[in-house]
């Protein structure tokens, strides 16, 4: 059961945004430095809360199976999440 869902991180993203936003416009490193780390830690709670499965052989990816491992027929593991980082990243406004 995961805890949280598309909505969750899409209300949190928009927050985050904001709270940048205002980061950038005091125009202080240290106020950007602790944006950038709180998104950052709700990026790796999020992912943890969604973690990653192969969409060929089903392993998950913490265990059994190594990431850089392979899978089936020699080819790398096809992973997948409900959790996009990337996108989260750009939702906060974040280069990945
Ligand atoms: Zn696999």
């Amino acid at each position: 059961m995961s805890r949280y869902t598309k909505e969750h991180y899409e209300d949190v993203a928009k927050a985050l945004k904001e709270n940048r936003a205002w980061a950038i416009q005091m125009d202080s490193a240290h106020a950007r430095g602790v944006m950038a780390s709180t998104i950052g830690t709700f990026a790796d709670l999020f992912a943890a809360d969604r973690p990653e499965w192969c969409g060929r052989c089903e392993s998950w990816k913490s265990g059994y199976a190594s990431p850089e491992g392979y899978c089936c027929l020699g080819r790398p593991h096809a992973w997948k999440s409900k959790f996009n980082r990337e996108q989260f990243l750009a939702a906060c406004g974040l280069e990945s």
